[in-house]
C-alpha cells in the first residue's frame, strides 16, 4: 500500500494505451494522485513546462522517450521531477537475455546517463505465462520506484513551503509589514518592462516623514514606531488598486503608481499629503500626535534606465526640494525641471 502524504501528487505517463493497461491497479484506478496519459513528444513537454508533475513514467519504446528525459534533465527548474524509465523496446529486451547480466548493467547505466531516475526492466509486448510473471514482479519494483519518487516530491514540495515562507519574510518589513526596500529592487524593474512593453505610464512618489525626529526625541521610540505603523496603515488604506507601497528607509517611502501619468501622481501624492497632515494620529485616549511628510514625484521617460535608478533619484531630488522649500508639501519632477530651466534662463 502507499501512503501519500502530499497533496496534489501528480503523475505524467508518457506512454501509449498498451503500456498504461499493464501498470499496477493502485497506480491506474487510484483517487490518490493525479495521473495524466499523453503520447505526444511536443504535447507532453509543453503539458511538463505548464504545470510540472511530480512524477512521470516513460514508456522507452515510443517515439521520443529518451529525449523527453535528457530534455528532462537539462531544464534546471525541473529537475527534480522523478523520471522512471520503463525499457519495453524489444531489441534492448533482446539483448540483455542473449548477453547477459553485463549487458543489462551497461543498459541501465547508459539510461541512468541518459536523464532517468529509475530504469525498470518491462516486456509487455508477447503474453506468455513467463512475461506474466515477470510482470507481476515488476509491479512490486514500480511500487517502490513510486514511493522513492513520493517522498522526493514530498520534499520537493516541503522545500518550496519553506523557501517561499523565507522570501516573503526577505521582501517584507516586519515593523510595518509593508513591501521593503529589497522588494522594491526587484518589483521596480519589472513594472518599468510591463509599462515599456504595454506603452503605458508609471509613476512613483517619495515620501518622509517631517521632523520625526522630534517624535522619538519627545515621545520615545515605541511612539515613534507605532507613529510609523498608523501612518502606513493609513496610506494603504487610502491608495488606489494599481498604488503598491514600500518601506525605502526608516521614516521613508516609495509609492509605485503603474498606469498613472505625472498630473495623476501629482494628485495622488497630494491627496497622501492632506490625509497625513489634517488628521492627527491617535495612539491612546490621552495621545494623539500631529505629523507631516514631504513628497516627490517623477514619471517614467524614455530615457530612464531599466532599473528604476534615474526615476528613483528625480523622485528623490523632488523630496529634497520639498524639504528644503519647507516641508509638508509635494514637489514634481516637471515642475522641479521647469523652474531649473527658469532659473537658468533668468541668471544666463
Ligand atoms: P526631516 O524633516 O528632515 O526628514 O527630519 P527628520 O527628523 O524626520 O529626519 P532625520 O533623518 O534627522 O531623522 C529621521 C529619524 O527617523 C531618526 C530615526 O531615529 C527615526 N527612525 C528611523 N527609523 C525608525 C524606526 O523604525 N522607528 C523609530 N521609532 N524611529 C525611526
Ligand atoms: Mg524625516
Ligand atoms: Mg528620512
Amino acid at each position: 500500500m502507499i501512503k501519500n502524504k502530499a497533496k496534489n501528487i501528480s503523475i505524467l505517463v508518457f506512454g501509449k494505451n498498451n503500456f498504461i493497461a499493464t501498470l499496477p491497479d493502485q497506480i491506474r484506478y487510484t483517487t490518490t494522485f493525479s495521473v495524466e496519459v499523453i503520447d505526444n513528444l511536443n504535447q507532453a513537454m509543453s503539458r511538463i513546462q505548464m504545470t510540472p508533475p511530480d512524477i512521470i513514467f516513460v514508456q522507452a519504446s515510443l517515439d521520443g522517450s529518451m529525449k523527453l528525459c535528457s530534455w528532462l534533465k537539462k531544464q534546471t527548474k525541473l529537475s527534480w521531477i522523478y523520471c522512471i524509465l520503463f525499457e519495453d523496446r524489444l531489441q534492448q529486451l533482446t539483448d540483455r537475455n542473449k548477453y547477459g547480466w553485463q549487458r543489462e548493467l551497461e543498459m541501465s547505466a547508459a539510461a541512468l546517463k541518459q536523464g532517468a531516475d529509475a530504469y525498470i526492466w518491462y516486456l509487455i509486448e508477447e503474453k506468455t505465462d513467463h512475461t506474466l510473471a515477470e510482470l507481476t514482479a515488476n509491479h512490486g519494483l514500480i511500487l517502490a520506484q513510486l514511493t522513492v519518487g513520493l517522498r522526493k516530491a514530498q520534499k520537493y514540495q516541503d522545500l518550496i513551503r519553506t523557501n517561499d515562507i523565507l522570501s516573503a519574510i526577505a521582501l517584507a518589513d516586519s515593523l510595518t509589514e509593508l513591501n521593503n526596500r529589497r522588494a522594491l529592487a526587484r518589483h521596480l524593474p519589472r513594472q518599468i518592462k510591463t509599462a515599456r512593453t504595454q506603452k503605458t505610464s508609471l509613476s512613483l512618489i517619495i515620501l518622509d516623514i517631517d521632523h520625526f525626529k522630534k517624535v522619538n526625541d519627545t515621545h520615545g521610540h515605541l511612539v515613534g514606531d507605532r507613529v510609523l505603523q498608523l501612518l502606513c496603515q493609513r496610506l494603504q488604506h487610502n491608495l488606489r488598486s494599481q498604488d503598491t507601497p514600500f518601506r525605502y528607509g526608516g521614516e521613508e517611502f516609495v509609492i509605485l503608481l503603474a498606469n498613472t501619468t505625472d498630473d495623476e501622481a501629482l494628485s495622488v501624492a497630494r491627496r497622501l499629503n492632506r490625509l497625513v497632515s489634517d488628521e492627527p494620529f491617535a495612539l491612546s485616549n490621552k495621545l494623539t500626535i500631529n505629523i507631516t511628510i514631504s513628497l516627490g514625484t517623477a514619471c517614467l521617460q524614455a530615457e530612464d534606465d531599466d532599473q528604476g535608478e534615474s526615476l528613483l533619484y528625480r523622485a528623490d531630488q523632488c523630496l529634497l526640494q520639498a524639504k528644503t522649500a519647507g516641508r509638508n508639501r509635494v514637489i514634481n519632477s516637471n515642475y522641479l525641471s521647469s523652474n531649473v530651466s527658469r532659473l537658468k534662463a533668468v541668471s544666463s
